[in-house]
């Protein structure tokens, strides 16, 4: 707190933005309760905001008539200095973030003490008394029931401002903040702005003023100046307070786009979003016809750090006829556009509707379709435009596959919008459409490859040939791709094949074919062994075409799970169910032909089936494979103890015994019990 209280911050005008914009909070929240129980504005139908500035005093007061708060409210809302929010907001300020953005962590009101160095506020609730609450900050405040003049309902916010802040008693600084941030408040917000005028006095008024005691404003020398013109009236000076009414802008989503600005666009989206940066990319416009609406569509340049946690999000705010209905409205977007901000101003809706309803009239229906076609038209737009498209997908690609998952009837335009690094493109995202166009003539289908990251696909034995071939591969580096693509399947006619598959179809001439044909006959006996030798770990092992300088792979099977979905299952803690077990034992084992060790392996099979080097050997290569495919190991000690035991074969060095290192001993003993155990089993 002390860092909001003591902070040399520049720009503490934003405390009035988030206080207005709290006031405007608990106005939304008292006309929401309104439509369906009308008796709640029994306590006062006006809804409005006033700003109430003391020059004598030093305080600014905030005053609205909205749904105000309890004595409980009081204390869960304004007390607790260890709300979530705080800590999170201290946590971003120290790692550099903007004071301004204090909004955004749900604990704007303490912005409050930027320019106060005290606050007090009233507040009456419809179901309680009007209570007290005071703070100088630091932690400690006080709830007590307040005896003063009665609000009748709503909250009133006093600042009494440092003496360094008296700026924000003066009519021209806050009309200017006000403007700046709060301009497109949907409710009025008054000034009471205080004047200081000549007053000419009435004859009763001079008679009264003739008499012995001076007045208020009766200079002595407007006295003299009296006695020597007993014609002409005194004058005197008074202090007036006129209201002024701030916003009388008419809401934006109302006027004509052609005369709305970019600048105005702009600073609509921040007084409704509270976001300190501008917006991406905005979309308004009207329906008419059956339906009729009106929406302002933004896409904002950053992704909220818990877009994909399971809490109520203010994306899309609903007036219906200008009024505010709600702004936690799930129906109106599906989830995968939950990012997008703005409003929607419905002319056909009942004003008084409950939530519950709401979310089964076919007109919401109507329109949730229609914003969705409008949010893709807009997406689209821009990727018209390169650089903002960049700034785009890198938030919100996650959004557009999510989408592709869930909305079968916008599947089309979703997979437009997909960008991708290739083995070609390794530092510009292109297009499937993009790939297409460049695929080679004997190309059928669009290959890619899904994994942790674009080294480690880049660097992935299963590109080896396709790469030297010069065939391209889709990059995939993101969790939700390979869910994705179980989706997607094919693009333009042409089946998109992930490479850590089996059956890896490539555009070979025949004369190549019939060299792999003769190859599998000559190793056929060697894959028979091999497949006896890890019979329960392995589906099949195959001669393979797609390796260039790793003697194997591991590959699955069409349905298998890929090494890249069995990592992002583990990583969710999925448990390791039987479907997990069933599902990863899908693999099958691929040897280069034209690789020296399976050369030998072969030779060495021919002399002797039952040759005790192979099957070491073929266990040892296959964990390797396991490793250079991307899967796990279960037991990676197991591994690393025949690496050992390769590493004192080359050494020349003899096993370990209980005399050279007892603590090795120990460890070896135990891991060769282990690996017995283990080729038993395989055996
Ligand atoms: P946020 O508004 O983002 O939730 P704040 O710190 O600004 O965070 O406010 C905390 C809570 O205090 C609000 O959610 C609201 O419940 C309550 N509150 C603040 N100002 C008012 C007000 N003028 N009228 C009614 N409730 C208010």
């Amino acid at each position: 707190m002390s860092l909001i209280i003591n902070t040399f911050y520049s720009n503490k005008e934003i405390f009035l933005r988030e206080l207005i914009s709290n006031a405007s909070d608990a106005l939304d929240k008292i006309r929401y309760e309104s439509l369906t129980d009308p008796s709640k504005l029994d306590s006062g139908k006006a809804l409005k905001i006033s700003i109430i500035p003391d020059v004598h005093d030093h305080t600014l007061t905030i005053v609205d008539t909205g749904i105000g708060m309890t004595k409980v409210d009081l204390v869960n809302h304004l007390g607790t200095i260890a709300r979530s929010g705080t800590k999170a907001f201290m946590e971003a300020l120290q790692a550099g973030a903007d004071i301004s953005m204090i909004g955004q962590f749900g604990v704007g009101f303490y912005s409050a003490y930027l320019v106060a160095e005290k606050v007090t506020v009233i507040t009456k609730h419809n179901d309680d008394e009007q209570y007290a609450w005071e703070s100088s900050a630091g932690g400690t405040f006080t709830v007590r029931l307040d005896k003063g003049e009665p609000l009748g309902r709503g909250t009133k916010v006093i600042l009494f401002l440092k003496e360094d802040q008296l700026e924000y008693l003066e009519d021209v600084r806050l009309k200017e903040v006000v403007h700046k941030h709060s301009q497109f408040i949907g409710y009025p917000i008054t000034l009471f702005v205080e004047y200081e005028h000549q007053k000419e006095l009435s004859d009763e008024e001079e008679e009264e003023y003739s008499g012995d005691k001076p007045k208020v404003g009766d200079t002595g020398s407007e006295k003299e100046k009296r006695k020597g013109d007993q014609q002409k009236k005194r004058t005197i000076k008074e202090r007036v307070i006129v209201p002024e009414e701030l916003n009388k802008t008419k809401p934006i989503w109302t006027r004509n786009p052609d005369d709305i600005t970019n600048e105005e666009y702009g600073e609509f989206y921040k007084s409704l979003t509270n976001d300190w940066e501008d917006h991406l990319a905005v979309k308004h416009f009207a329906v008419e016809g059956q339906l009729e609406f009106r929406a302002l569509l933004y896409i904002p340049r950053r992704a909220p750090l818990d877009l994909f946690e399971n809490r109520k999000r203010k994306n899309i705010k609903l007036y219906v006829r200008r009024v505010f209905i709600m702004e936690d409205c799930e129906v109106l977007v599906p989830e995968y556009l939950n990012f997008m901000r703005g409003v929607v101003d419905s002319e056909d809706l009942p004003l008084n509707i409950s939530r519950e309803m709401l979310q089964q009239t076919k007109i919401l229906k109507a329109i949730r379709k229609n914003l969705v076609k409008k949010c893709l038209e807009l997406f689209a737009e821009l990727a018209e435009d390169k650089e903002s498209y960049t700034v785009f997908y890198e938030q919100f690609s996650k959004n557009i596959k999510l989408g592709l998952h869930n909305d079968t009837q916008n599947h089309q335009k979703l997979t437009e919008l997909l960008r991708y690094y290739t083995s070609a493109s390794m530092d510009e995202m292109v297009s499937l459409k993009d790939y297409c166009e460049r695929m080679k003539e004997s190309q059928k289908l669009i290959y890619y490859l899904a994994g942790e990251n674009l080294e480690q696909v880049a660097n992935s034995v299963f590109v080896e040939k396709l790469c030297k071939c010069g065939l391209e591969v889709i990059y995939m580096t993101e969790p939700i791709d390979e869910y994705c693509m179980a989706r997607l399947k094919t693009f333009e006619g042409k089946a998109c094949f992930s490479v850590a598959k089996a059956g890896l179809e490539l555009p070979e001439t025949e004369e190549e074919k019939a060299m792999l044909e003769e190859k599998k006959a000559k190793l056929e006996n060697l894959c028979k062994v091999i497949k006896k030798r890890l019979e329960s770990r392995i589906e099949e092992v195959a001669v393979s075409n797609r390796l260039v300088t790793s003697p194997c792979c591991i590959v699955t099977s069409s349905y298998g799970w890929t090494a890249n979905m069995e990592r992002i299952l583990k990583a969710q803690t999925l448990k390791y169910c039987s479907t997990m077990d069933y599902m990863s034992t899908k693999k099958h084992l691929e040897i280069n032909p034209d690789d020296a060790i399976i050369e030998i392996l072969r030779q060495k099979v021919e002399t002797d089936e039952n040759d005790r080097a192979v099957k070491d050997l073929v266990v040892l290569l296959y964990e390797t494979a396991l490793l250079s495919s991307g899967f796990t190991m279960e037991n990676p000690q197991i591994h690393a103890n025949r690496i050992y035991k390769m590493i004192r074969l080359g050494l020349g060095i003899d096993e370990p015994t209980q005399a050279s290192s007892p603590a090795v001993y120990k460890k070896t003993v135990s891991a060769q019990h282990e690996e017995a155990s283990k080729m038993e089993e395989v055996d």
